[in-house]
């Protein structure tokens, strides 16, 4: 039976890659499957360093991004990752079947770890194993994730078909990514070859979902461009990367092509797509800020759906550790 997972950490103000290239396609999935688990990965969050009270407070304005951006907690199940146990208790079993080889070739950590790689945490290194937990202790079959996480999911699948394997069982399927529409990686605004990221140290590299109207305006009129005017094809496009990463958000926010929104917008100089594009950011953006900021004034609400979706993950995840267990040859007294 099909089923959908993913997660975003609550490790930062959220972004508009975030929102694009995960969240907007989980609010789309959650009526296009019939089983659909949405989680806050607080434990993927700790593997850089993260102050307890602001992981905390991010952890339920994640939740309200969650709703305010569409999700339903009576259809899809939204929880935070640590008040599921079965995940940690998994990533351990699969820390002993994935190969150190297959961690040295992760990208996402060459990127986290930078040059002084001995000083990141082992966490941080671990982290697609526990990835490869979260989505398999629900035994799901569809992850929507933005272009990043593409590496992941993959490995995921070597995981699960190593377990298979070691244990000749048939218990683990094999995970698709879901990678889908013209934002799967929305670039930083002050640098087209680096991706939009909410643990990035410049604000001017991003739009947060928490930023107002006029700030929106004001780094999207900042936001690093070329002096040419827009092509009137999308191969003028080709050696453009800031050109290309706006006409991209343009067409993801207006759920069209890129390909349309240059048939549109084809010999226009920055100065007049700019102002177009932060009016329309602002337009889709706004009423999320708007209920994101009203969820959180009292966070009992936001409280009792962790509450019951940790519950109802958990009905999921603890046969498929118990039967995990089982496979393993741990004795279950
Ligand atoms: P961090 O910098 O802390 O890793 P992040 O912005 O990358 O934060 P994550 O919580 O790691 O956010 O990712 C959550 C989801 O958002 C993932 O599916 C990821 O692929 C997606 N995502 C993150 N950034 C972008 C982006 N720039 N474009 C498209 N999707 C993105
Ligand atoms: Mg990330």
């Amino acid at each position: 039976t099909p089923r959908v997972f993913s997660g975003v950490q609550p490790s930062g103000g959220l972004t508009l890659g975030n929102y694009l290239g995960a969240v907007r396609r989980f609010v789309a999935m959650q009526d296009e499957f019939p089983e659909t688990l949405y989680c806050m990965v607080d434990l993927h969050a700790i593997t850089v360093w993260q102050d307890p009270a602001e992981l905390r407070l991010r952890t339920r304005q994640l939740a309200a991004f969650y709703i305010a951006a569409g999700l339903n907690p009576e259809k899809a199940i939204l929880f935070n990752q640590s008040a599921v146990p079965e995940h940690a208790q998994l990533a351990w079993v699969f820390n002993c079947v994935a190969r150190i080889g297959w961690m040295n070739r992760m990208t996402q950590f060459k990127d986290k770890a930078g040059k002084n790689a001995e000083k990141a945490s082992l966490g941080l290194y671990a982290y697609p194993s526990l990835m490869a937990a979260d989505i398999l202790i629900y035994h799901a079959t569809h992850v929507p994730v933005g272009d990043d996480q593409k590496q992941h999911v993959e490995l995921t699948r070597d995981i699960a078909a190593k377990f298979n394997h070691d244990y000749g069982v048939d218990f683990f399927p094999m995970t698709d990514p879901v990678i889908e529409g013209e934002a799967t990686r929305v670039m930083s605004l002050r640098d087209g070859t680096k991706k939009m990221s909410k643990s990035d140290p410049s604000d001017a590299s991003r739009i947060n979902m928490s930023d107002d109207a006029d700030t929106i305006a004001k780094k999207i009129r900042k936001a690093k461009t070329d002096p040419e005017p827009l092509p009137s094809e999308l191969e003028g496009l080709k050696d453009r990367p800031e050109a290309r990463n706006l006409v991209n958000i343009y067409a993801a926010l207006s759920n069209r092509t890129a390909e349309d929104v240059i048939a549109e917008m084809g010999g226009k100089q920055f100065g007049e797509f700019k102002p177009l594009l932060a009016d329309l950011a602002v337009e889709i953006l706004s009423p999320i800020t708007g209920e994101m900021n009203r969820l959180m004034d009292d966070v009992s609400e936001i409280d009792r759906v962790l509450g019951r979706g940790a519950l109802r993950a958990r009905a999921i995840a603890e046969p498929v550790l118990k039967q995990t267990y089982e496979i393993v040859g741990f004795l279950q007294p």
